[in-house]
């Protein structure tokens, strides 16, 4: 397998990171998650545009182009022949001695492979267990930072209670799961916390809001509160692998009877014609 490495491929073998990189040592870098289907990659321009909103917000300056990463992302997908899985790309600000201020004429570092993925058919058909926790991330959780401990931590809390995700809430409201934007259904509107600074702005919702819009399906992006949570019709979590996947439990508790609702499966059939595939299978 390849990686792209600066501007370069090379065999994942000779891909060696300095141990003073400052993705390494200070989480001082962002990455970006994308999903291939039929050796495609969906949804692309949304990423790279949010790559560069996060290297914006960071004043990190990309070594080369937006459309020269574009160019080698595709050529990385060909070349290790991937056809449905992930590509993981990650910029850091570069090697430098430690020092926490910016160095200066230090080259970012764009590290980028591929990793072969079927779709989560299992958790997709038949929902996933979550639980909540307090959501202890930093105030810019719109930025798809390297900094991930606050997620982890979360994450593994819910693996030890055999749990597939988290649900994270601030202040008694919702704002997003560990990996993931969280969705309500409530008397048939969709509720999601607004895009601002205290979750990320997935893809996967961006495209969930606009197969609702087609549906005619009322929306109100608003944080919820974890008594509504528990409350809903239906909840569902969204990203970019785990797709529209139903969550069937929260703390122990079935959300209604325990199975998917109509509105997650109906969203589940317009997101799989959207990346063109004909169902859940
Ligand atoms: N929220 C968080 C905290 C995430 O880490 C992710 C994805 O990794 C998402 C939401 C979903 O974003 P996307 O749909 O762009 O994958």
């Amino acid at each position: 397998m390849e990686i792209l490495f600066d501007e370069t491929f090379t065999p994942r073998d000779q891909a060696k990171v300095d141990i003073e990189d400052r993705g390494y040592q200070f989480g001082d870098g962002i990455y970006e998650v994308i999903r291939v289907y039929g050796g495609k990659m969906f949804c692309l321009e949304p990423h790279l545009q949010r790559l560069q909103r996060s290297t914006s917000e960071i004043r990190l300056q990309l070594p080369y182009s937006l459309e020269r990463l574009k160019q080698l992302l595709q050529e990385l997908v060909q070349n290790n022949h991937l056809t449905d899985g992930n590509v993981y790309l990650q910029v850091s600000r570069g090697t430098a001695p430690r020092n926490h201020k910016f160095p200066e004429n230090t080259r970012p570092m764009v590290v980028a492979y591929t990793m072969e993925a079927p779709r989560p058919v299992k958790m997709l058909d038949e929902g996933i267990h979550t639980i909540t926790d307090p959501d202890i991330r930093w105030l810019r959780c719109d930025i798809k930072s390297l900094n991930l401990l606050g997620a982890v931590m979360s994450k593994q809390k819910a693996a030890d209670r055999g749990c597939e995700e988290a649900i994270l809430h601030r202040d008694g409201r919702v704002t997003e799961g560990s990996s993931t934007n969280v969705f309500l259904v409530k008397d048939g509107t969709l509720i999601t916390h607004p895009a601002d600074h205290l979750i990320l702005h997935g893809i996967t919702r961006q495209v969930v809001l606009e197969l609702a819009a087609e549906l005619n399906w009322p929306v109100e992006e608003r944080a919820a509160s974890i008594e509504e949570l528990f409350r809903a019709d239906e909840v569902f979590i969204t990203s970019t692998t785990t797709e529209v996947t139903p969550v069937i439990s929260i703390d122990g508790r079935t959300v209604s009877d325990g199975k998917p609702g109509p509105m997650t499966r109906r969203l589940q059939k317009a997101f799989a014609e959207r990346i063109g595939v004909g169902s859940l299978q």
